[in-house]
């Protein structure tokens, strides 16, 4: 029986369960598929950088098909007509698909499934895009993990405690020709992302699975991995994988990614290997560390699956009366304005938001530290931030945004105390000490002597006359007053921990 694969967020050949499952139970003879659904590219937190990132991660899944006889056939519209009557034209008689979890493809695929199952067809799919889902963590009580660290440990306890087929790579499989009258059922071509009405501005990185390899083969290679435990947090360093756009689109899977983790690890794995977090061994701490970071991944990914009102909500509902913003609303957009541009005159708030828009990408430590500026020290609603992250990000991805926000905002679910505010100037001092992350996107700051660099408005006005940088004019003095506003910040959440004693 002819089986169609449907692409979604699962954009490679290999190690992907569902379309493995279709090559094994039809002998090969699988229809892989895309279908450019208008929302994917319509929208209020549509960024043209991912939809460009995407078109990539197809041109080339295309061209790997391609070099079997086979080709990626991509269907316009309406995922249930478009795969019925492809099923139609076709004689084919399954749809295989890996799951999604975020709360509007859950909304899509059960829909589409029901369709094709009145249509006649069957309908399997997969777990891909996680090494564990959200059903097979629970606590001893059954509910869901809604802290990080016992998640973790229940995570780990699973893989050791027989999970190993779960992180097992598969290969890619072989797929037969397609029938050349069917190439016709596709659209001759994938447009570009021009042709789709976008502009990308970005200086993005090159989507793709031999881009995603190549960038974990380097990871692991080049010593980053090893040496992650120390440099992660650094955003001038490139100490992290830069992988994440490639595993939103699942141009990687997580557990190519966990096998290179652990094949740095000792080779007893995970029999007996411990995650120690005591582990002297450097090479052993970056990797423990890293897996640390694909588990948050997960984390995020179950909980909003289990709490899917966090997706427009407080996560704690008690948050609900919270106040956001001054009374002055074009105050506020003011605000929010200078931190979308990157005028705030807080460099390491201002570097990290012109990395964003230039590139599509944020360092992490960047990302704590832009989020909490913007709720905690211009006090604007998380969601404002969470929806111009993912209408630049090209990872954008909406359990982890909404994740890492609701963390930053401190209504979240493992959010750090709200009484616990990042001070921008000493998070600068501390992780960009030599300031080399703010002068390579701050180009006005270039010349601004190192002891000035992290506040540059307590420069005397001859310096700035040196540097070539006059404050008001070249660069902003800061927007708001740090201790003035995490003073109201602390204020505004706890009046609402008073009233709930
Ligand atoms: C406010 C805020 C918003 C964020 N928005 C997103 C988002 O839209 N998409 C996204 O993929 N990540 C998001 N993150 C998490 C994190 O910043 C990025 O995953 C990371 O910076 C990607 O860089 P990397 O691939 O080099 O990561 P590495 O450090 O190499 O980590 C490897 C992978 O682990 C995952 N990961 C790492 N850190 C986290 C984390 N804190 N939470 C969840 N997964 C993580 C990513 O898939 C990442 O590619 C956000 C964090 C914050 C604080």
């Amino acid at each position: 029986m002819t089986i169609i694969h449907w692409f979604r967020r699962d954009l490679r050949l290999q190690d992907n369960t569902a379309l493995s499952a279709a090559a094994r139970d039809s002998g090969g003879a699988v229809i892989p598929t895309f279908i450019l659904d208008d929302r994917l590219l319509r929208g209020a937190d549509v960024a043209p950088g991912r939809v460009q990132f995407m078109l990539e991660c197809l041109r080339e899944l295309d061209a790997g098909l391609r070099q079997q006889g086979s080709r990626l056939i991509v269907l316009r519209g309406d995922p249930a007509m478009a795969l019925t009557r492809l099923a139609q034209d076709t004689g084919a008689g399954a749809v295989y698909f890996n799951r999604d979890y975020t709360p509007a493809a859950l909304r899509r695929d059960t829909h589409v499934a029901q369709a094709l199952r009145q249509a006649g067809l069957r309908v399997q799919t997969f777990k891909d895009a996680v090494i564990f889902e959200q059903s097979e963590l629970l606590t001893g009580g059954g509910t869901p993990y809604t802290v990080f660290t016992p998640y973790k440990r229940a995570w780990l306890t699973r893989l050791s405690a027989g999970g190993r087929a779960d992180a097992q790579p598969l290969d890619a499989p072989a797929l037969a020709p397609l029938p050349a009258a069917w190439m016709t059922l596709s659209l001759p071509e994938l447009p570009d992302v021009a042709a789709l009405g976008l502009r990308v501005t970005q200086q993005l990185p090159r989507g793709g699975e031999s881009e995603a390899l190549r960038r974990l083969a380097e990871f692991k290679a080049g010593g980053a991995l090893r040496a992650y435990a120390e440099q992660r947090d650094f955003p001038a360093i490139e100490g992290t994988s830069r992988l994440s756009p490639y595993l939103r689109f699942g141009a990687i899977s997580p557990r190519q990614c966990f096998a290179v983790a652990v094949s740095t690890l000792s080779g007893d794995f995970p029999a007996k290997h411990s995650f120690s977090p005591a582990a002297s061994d450097k090479r052993k701490e970056g990797a423990d560390a890293w897996i640390s970071e694909l588990i948050w991944r997960e984390f995020y990914a179950q909980i909003l699956f289990h709490f899917p009102h966090a997706d427009t909500g407080n996560y704690r509902r008690e948050y609900d009366r919270l106040e956001w913003g001054s009374s002055d609303s074009a105050l506020d957009d003011e605000r929010f304005a200078a931190w979308r541009a990157g005028r705030t005159g807080y460099p390491i708030v201002d570097a990290a938001m012109r990395q964003l828009n230039q590139t599509g990408w944020m360092h992490n430590r960047a990302r704590m530290i832009v989020a909490s500026f913007l709720t905690k020290d211009l006090l604007l609603d998380w969601r404002l931030g969470e929806s111009y992250f993912m209408q630049h990000l090209v990872d954008g991805d909406p359990a982890s945004n909404n994740g890492g926000w609701q963390w930053a905002a401190g209504t979240g679910t493992d959010a750090q105390p709200y009484f616990r505010i990042f001070n921008p100037r000493l998070q600068s001092e501390r992780f960009d000490p030599d300031g080399a992350f703010i002068r390579r996107w701050l180009p006005e700051l270039a010349d601004v002597p190192l002891e000035y660099l992290h506040a540059p408005h307590t420069m005397p006005p001859h310096i700035q006359a040196q540097a070539g940088c006059r404050i008001g004019l070249d660069y902003p003095a800061p927007i708001v007053d740090h201790a003035t506003q995490k003073e109201e910040s602390i204020r505004r959440f706890s009046r609402i921990a008073r009233q709930d004693g």
